[in-house]
């Protein structure tokens, strides 16, 4: 199989090598898809439908819900797929018969993720169940597009690391991260000033602060911009999403945090923007669709014709930008501090807030409660710096633990 010599995320980009004989054989890829179920699943559905002569769908993963998963495998004859639970994993498999192999739990994950034919890993499961089947493809030389922010923001030292020993690609699945990955194009860490993430602010952007007590989670949900799974729109009304993908970003684009910055775009037109040295700014703009960033990843390094996404610039009106209002939303400090002091810390500030989400949509804490409890237990912790893969499990362990004790709120 021919591969591509070690890259970084900065140096990997456009570069001829990628563009010469590599083109013709990438023009086919074969995905594994890891949380195939979901939003950001059935959206790359959707794009290996858009995109036959280009992505086929060699191996599908979902965490319950088995019935969608029947018809997507019967639809796109994947070589082998995988379900959370055995028992319903040995149902399907004799509804399949021969048609595919049929795999369970964890390690149904990680044998989908290194299956032989695979060229690219497409992980979108929401939680910490993605990271070993991350590592594991990985170190089977597989390229990985990533849209599950825990992989990341828990163990993105060891992730990249892995990805330069491996000679294996680690490619932004996030709109924000596909943004920045596409504006930079392939210029190193030293001719970039600042990363910019774009934030639509969430369902409370305008919201005082003395209502957020009362806000309930129907209200939460209700995402100006993106239809989302649960977990993440909550996030976004928190702005963790944000600061989650701030320590993606610092490990995706090798930067420290102090030049990674959040700027408000309740329009949610710019997905995100680099600010280079000499003071040019380059946006990547489109009607957010999140076909676009998924289509990116799964075909480049080409940039295959799609009609999917339109976007008509004589009908977008303002786009404006503003600060972020980091008193109500005190997420992006603590994202801040978590990705600043490293170590086992996002991996902390992460599971807690997994956690307090929980919580929230249970009716078990108010809205102000989710950041207060994450930085309760960050507070408490004790960082392990430069953190084994079971460390920094060892870590999400405690920090749910601690969140989930009353006094945690
Ligand atoms: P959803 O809740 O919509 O989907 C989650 C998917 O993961 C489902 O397919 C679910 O299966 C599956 N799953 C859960 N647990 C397991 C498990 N243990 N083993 C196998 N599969 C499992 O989430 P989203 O698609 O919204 O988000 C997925 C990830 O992508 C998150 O980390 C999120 O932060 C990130 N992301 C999402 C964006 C979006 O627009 N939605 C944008 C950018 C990033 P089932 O339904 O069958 O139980």
């Amino acid at each position: 199989m021919v591969r591509c010599a070690p890259i970084t995320n900065f140096a990997q980009k456009g570069s001829r090598a990628a563009a010469g004989p590599l083109y013709k054989w990438r023009s086919m890829k074969k995905v594994v898809l890891l949380g195939c179920t979901g939003s950001i699943g059935t959206s790359t559905i959707k794009v290996a439908e858009d995109l036959p002569d280009h992505i086929r769908l060699v191996g599908l993963a979902a965490g319950n819900n088995a019935g969608l998963l029947l018809t997507q495998t019967l639809k796109h004859r994947p070589e082998a797929v995988s379900l959370s639970d055995p028992a319903k994993a040995r149902e399907l498999e004799k509804t399949l018969g021969t048609a595919a192999r049929v795999f369970s739990g964890a390690d149904g994950l990680v044998k989908l993720a290194t299956l032989p034919s695979a060229d690219i890993v497409l992980i979108a499961i929401v939680g910490t169940a993605g990271l070993r089947p991350a590592l594991a493809a990985i170190r089977a030389g597989k390229d990985i597009a990533i849209a599950s922010k825990e992989i990341l923001v828990m163990a993105g030292e060891i992730v990249m690391r892995e990805a330069r020993k491996n000679g294996v690609r680690v490619l932004a699945v996030d709109s924000e991260h596909s943004a920045i990955f596409q504006c930079l194009d392939g210029k190193p860490a030293e001719s970039v000033r600042a990363l910019w993430l774009t934030a639509s602010g969430g369902p409370f952007r305008e919201t005082p602060k003395e209502e957020f007590p009362s806000l309930t989670m129907e209200r939460a949900l209700r995402h100006p911009s993106w239809v989302m799974g649960r977990k993440i729109t909550i996030d976004s009304a928190t702005l963790f999403n944000k600061g989650l993908e701030m320590i993606e970003a610092r490990w995706l684009f090798d930067i420290e945090m102090g030049r990674v910055r959040v700027v408000v775009h309740p329009q949610s037109i710019v997905h995100s923007m680099v600010e280079f040295v000499d003071g040019s700014m380059l946006a990547q703009m489109s009607t957010p669709d999140m076909c676009l960033p998924i289509q990116y990843a799964l075909t480049y390094p080409e940039r295959v014709g799609s009609n999917r996404v339109q976007t008509n610039v004589t009908k977008l009106g303002p786009l404006t930008f503003q600060e972020p209002d980091r008193d109500r939303f005190p997420a992006l400090d603590l994202a801040q501090k978590a990705g600043e002091i490293g170590g086992t810390l996002p991996a902390v500030l992460n599971a807690a807030n997994e956690v307090a989400v929980s919580d929230f949509i249970n009716g078990r804490c108010n809205f102000p409660q989710i950041s207060q409890t994450v930085a309760r237990v960050m507070e408490r912790h004790t960082v392990t710096a430069h953190p084994r893969l079971e460390q920094i499990l060892e870590a999400d362990a405690w920090a749910r633990q601690e969140a989930a004790l009353p006094e945690s709120r």
